[in-house]
């Protein structure tokens, strides 16, 4: 999509003058496109009145700078996320399942790299925020991006509540996160290996 900018009516010999004009929108707009169209000829100069018309790109239809944008939701139903998750993830991501612990794939894993989403594969915890809390499951300070994950209320467990935290695209649950973690942050995210899938960096 393009935005029509700036119209200039100009007969064509003030070409310094069009150029300064393209040249400072351009200096912003890298990618304007220029438009000459001969409006009408003037007898006095001899020449042709043309109007110029400078596009830019709309490089922003919707409104949303990078900072603001929202993760794009994936719906999919039961019957399509247990034949995608098989019965082990399914019930830890879409049944707010607790694998055991110390008997899962990364609560000791001091390799480097990412984290991923099980079921849809959006990278949620980097390994330089990961600490050996001795609870037996991958803990985390924080995830990769704040925006990320999504975090809950849960309070399935007599007392006290907790506050369970899922996946913001596919709102798989991942695991929950405590007020007692190290710094940087004080928070221990702590998440089911099954409900990540690593990759090394
Ligand atoms: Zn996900």
């Amino acid at each position: 999509m393009e935005n029509l900018i700036i119209k200039l009516r100009l007969p064509s010999w003030q070409n310094a003058k069009i150029a300064d004009a393209g040249k400072r929108i351009k200096r912003d707009n890298p990618e304007t496109k220029l438009q000459a169209i001969p409006f009408k000829y003037c007898e006095e100069t001899r020449h042709f009145l043309f109007t110029y018309l400078f596009y830019i790109k709309d490089t922003q239809p919707n409104n949303h700078s990078s900072k603001t944008k929202m993760i794009e939701k994936i719906h999919k139903t039961d019957e399509e996320w247990k034949k995608l998750l098989g019965p082990e993830r399914y019930i830890a991501m879409r049944e707010n399942g607790t694998e055991p612990a110390f008997k899962n794939a990364y609560w000791n894993n001091e390799e480097a790299g990412i984290y991923h989403c099980a079921a849809c594969d959006l990278p949620l915890f980097h390994s330089e925020d990961k600490f050996n809390s001795h609870t037996g499951w991958p803990s985390f300070t924080q995830p990769i991006a704040a925006d990320h994950v999504e975090l809950h209320k849960d309070c399935s467990l007599p007392d006290p509540c907790r506050t369970a935290v899922s996946c913001a695209r596919c709102e798989s649950h991942l695991g929950h996160v405590f007020d007692d973690g190290p710094e940087p942050t004080g928070e221990r995210f702590c998440m089911n290996s099954i409900a990540l899938n690593f990759e090394k960096i």
